[in-house]
C-alpha cells in the first residue's frame, strides 16, 4: 500500500499497489516497490530510474567523484 499525491489538487490517495513506472533512461517498465529503483526530481523534471539504471548512475557518479569501493 502506498500514498499517492495528486500533484494538481494536493489530495492524498491511498492505493493498494503503485503502478509500474517507466524508467527515464531505458524506458523499461519496473515495479518500484518490488524491484527497487527510485523516483524524484531533477529540478522540475520528474525522473524514475529502474534498479539497473540507478545502479549504473551511482557507479558513474562514484567514478567521477573518485570514490573507492570499501570492500
Ligand atoms: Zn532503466
Amino acid at each position: 500500500m502506498a500514498k499517492v499525491v495528486n500533484i494538481h489538487s494536493g489530495e492524498e490517495v491511498v492505493v493498494e499497489k503503485v503502478p509500474m513506472m517507466e524508467c527515464t533512461i531505458c524506458e523499461s517498465l519496473f515495479d518500484l516497490e518490488g524491484e527497487g529503483g527510485t523516483t524524484g526530481f531533477f529540478g522540475m523534471l520528474m525522473v524514475a530510474f529502474c534498479p539497473f539504471c540507478l545502479s549504473s548512475v551511482l557507479d558513474m557518479a562514484n567514478q567521477m567523484l573518485e570514490i573507492e569501493d570499501e570492500e
